[in-house]
């Protein structure tokens, strides 16, 4: 039993497409809150997310399969586990038609526990309990396009487990989210960052508190649940480049990015600027239907924007702040 979402009619942006496969016990039941329209609701909640971020980007849920009473047996298993997640991972790939498993999607399985894993092997899976209204989901979607956590990568429990990580942040390898740990308060983060209490903060300062405070890719959600909405500048940078490499099988087109540092105009738009586009013109001229540019915010000059003869759609967004062509020459 499967439900085909109505296709979109246009890209205009760029879609990580997502397949969704639901668990269901001998009896043929799902778990409370996991029917269609909840979760459809799930991924119209994570779309408003995106759209606030700006980057031209949405997920785009392409089916909601509900898995066979003959499956049942991952029904309760724990989902948050390697073991289970490698484990699902090879049944679906050596019985790809029984499992739904699809090779351009994210594919995300939902049982009747709680919690979540990413990723495993080449395309990988995502395994969560039932997780509704929650932000559990999206949060392994951000590992499955390259996010670690904003305390870095495997520094997921809190002292005193002895394999808990007590003082040192990980690096995240993210420029803009500063130092975090999984058990941190928000005065905590903002202590470590600033040597002094949040309320003390400029406004500033306190934004930074708070996209790790806040972060989808942080563990702070035992505080917050789905008040936990931001990604930085930064995150969607390195998801939109994971989207461009090793996930590139899960879209349809491509993020551009244009830096006026860039050294070069014509490198196929990454990130750096050794590889960035350097002007408008170049970044459309190079690009593909619908793909989106990131720029760089700042002035784009008459050199640096270039003249555009446009002979396919391209869509626009800004990095970190206020894009400003100029007729200055
Ligand atoms: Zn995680």
């Amino acid at each position: 039993m499967a439900l085909f979402l109505a296709p979109l009619t246009s890209r205009a942006q760029v879609f990580f497409r997502v397949s969704v496969k639901v668990f269901t016990d001998s009896n043929g039941n799902r778990p409370a809150g996991r029917s269609n329209a909840e979760i459809q609701d799930d991924y119209t909640y994570y779309n408003q997310l995106l759209s606030k971020y700006a980057r031209g980007c949405q997920f785009s849920l392409t089916e909601i399969v509900q898995m066979p009473a003959s499956l049942s047996g991952w029904f309760n298993v724990t989902a948050r586990s390697g073991t289970s997640r490698d484990n699902l991972l090879a049944n679906c790939t050596s019985n790809s038609a029984l499992y739904a498993y699809r090779s351009d999607n994210v594919n995300v399985y939902i049982n009747n526990s709680s919690s979540g894993v990413c990723c495993g092997a080449n395309n990988g899976l995502i395994f969560t309990g039932n997780e509704d209204d929650h932000i559990t989901p999206v949060h392994e979607i951000g590992h499955m396009l390259g996010l670690s956590h904003t305390q870095g990568s495997g520094c997921n429990s809190c002292c005193p487990d002895p394999l808990g990580c007590c003082d040192t942040p990980g690096d995240d390898g993210i420029a803009d989210t500063i130092p975090d740990l999984p058990c941190w308060s928000q005065n905590q983060i903002s202590q470590n960052q600033f040597s002094q209490n949040y309320a003390n903060l400029s406004a500033g300062q306190q934004d930074q508190v708070d996209d790790v405070w806040l972060n989808i890719m942080s563990y702070h959600y035992g505080n917050f649940n789905n008040l936990l909405e931001r990604l930085t500048p930064g995150q969607m940078d390195q998801l939109a480049m994971t989207a461009n490499g090793t996930r590139d099988n899960v879209t349809g087109n491509y993020f551009r990015f244009v830096d006026p540092f860039s050294v070069f105009d014509g490198l196929g738009g990454g990130l750096n600027t050794a590889t960035a586009f350097r002007t408008v013109e170049g970044a459309i001229t190079g690009s593909g239907d619908d793909d989106v540019l990131a720029i760089r915010a700042g002035t784009y000059n008459r050199a640096l924007a270039g003249v555009w003869r446009i002979t396919q759609n391209r869509v626009l967004t800004s990095r970190n702040g206020l894009v400003r062509i100029t007729k200055t020459p």
